[in-house]
């Protein structure tokens, strides 16, 4: 992990939220930091500077905003990955993997066309089970995934490995035990 210092102290830390015992790392300080979020979009997308990418998916609803950010950085095209029933044009959806349970996220079906070249995008990877579902969304319609970007790894959770066994670039800028 890169920007260690520089960015983690950017980031706040709330405790019990959503609920007791977990720590959540809330992003929306970093966001409203200029230099911080500049930062963080430019060294998100370093190691793709120059390639061709099509498309930048970003994950409901953090992945939005630095998706958004990523996209116009490297010319592509934005692509929103939503929870279920969001979305109003055809549909894919996949069933993902939560702490407790199952839920479903969908693209629409002409986000993506096949053989594109695709970034996907959120602020934090925990167990993976998110990022994964969004992979495998993007696969089923025939994308390529190219990397998959995160401001913070959780990385005693193994989400970072759980993407790179389906064959796609991790990059991380920051880690939390
Ligand atoms: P995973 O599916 O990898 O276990 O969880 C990652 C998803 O949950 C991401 O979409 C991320 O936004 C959200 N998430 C889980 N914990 C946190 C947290 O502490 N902070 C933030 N900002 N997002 C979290």
């Amino acid at each position: 992990p890169i920007l260690e210092n520089d960015l983690k102290a950017a980031i706040r830390t709330i405790p019990d939220y959503p609920k007791p015992g977990v720590l959540f790392r809330d992003i929306t300080t970093l966001l409203g930091d200029a230099r911080a979020f500049r930062r963080t979009v430019d060294e998100m997308v370093q190691p793709w500077a120059g390639m061709k990418i099509d498309k930048v998916a970003g994950i409901e609803a953090r992945g939005f905003i630095l998706g958004g950010a990523v996209a116009h950085q490297v010319s592509a095209g934005f692509v929103p990955i939503r929870k279920k029933g969001k979305l109003p044009h055809k549909r894919v959806s996949i069933a993902y993997s939560l702490e407790y349970g199952l839920d479903e996220m969908e693209m629409h079906e002409d986000a993506v066309v096949a053989n594109e070249r695709v970034i996907l995008v959120d602020d934090l990877i925990a167990t993976g089970g998110t990022a994964e579902g969004a992979v495998k969304l993007l696969q089923k319609l025939g994308a390529e995934v190219v990397a998959a970007c995160f401001v913070i790894d959780l990385p005693d959770l193994g989400g970072a490995d759980k993407l790179r066994a389906l064959g796609v670039q991790v990059r991380t800028l920051l880690t939390f035990e």
